[in-house]
């Protein structure tokens, strides 16, 4: 049984990252569709686990690491952006984030208020912050 399940999965996808982002999505979707739109909900989990599915069996490995690639893309974009994000809010005691008027670049200064004279270290550029709270 298990020679034969090796046998049949020969050539196809199999399971990667995106399949356990599916999964995630499903759950997720079960999770919501106990309060928020039953039937959208139930048709949505149904076409992300046959998806699953069908990506899992695939023989067109090429696409479905393409489609891995992207995925992987945006989750990387989505967990960098939530970081930044983090790190400012265990920042907000201490330090304040300004722009470089020159290079738009973000600096990260102490908290300090009041007007100070900021050097952007990747342009050189002066210029003034003003630290309010
Ligand atoms: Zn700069």
């Amino acid at each position: 049984m298990k020679e034969r399940f090796r046998r049949f999965m020969q050539g196809r996808y199999g399971l990667d990252q995106l399949y356990v982002g599916m999964l995630v999505l499903y759950f997720i979707l079960l999770f919501f569709s106990r309060w928020f739109m039953p039937e959208l909900m139930t048709g949505l989990m149904t076409v992300v686990i046959l998806l699953a599915v069908f990506r899992m069996f695939s023989k067109n490995i090429v696409v479905r690491q393409k489609e891995n690639a992207v995925y992987l893309r945006v989750i990387n974009r989505i967990k960098h952006t939530v970081k930044k994000l983090v790190q400012k809010i265990k920042d907000l005691p201490t330090k304040r984030y300004r722009t470089c008027p020159n290079c738009g670049v973000t600096l990260r200064l102490p908290r300090k208020r009041g007007r100070h004279k900021a050097t952007c270290p990747k342009c050189q550029a002066s210029f003034e912050v003003k630290i309010r709270f």
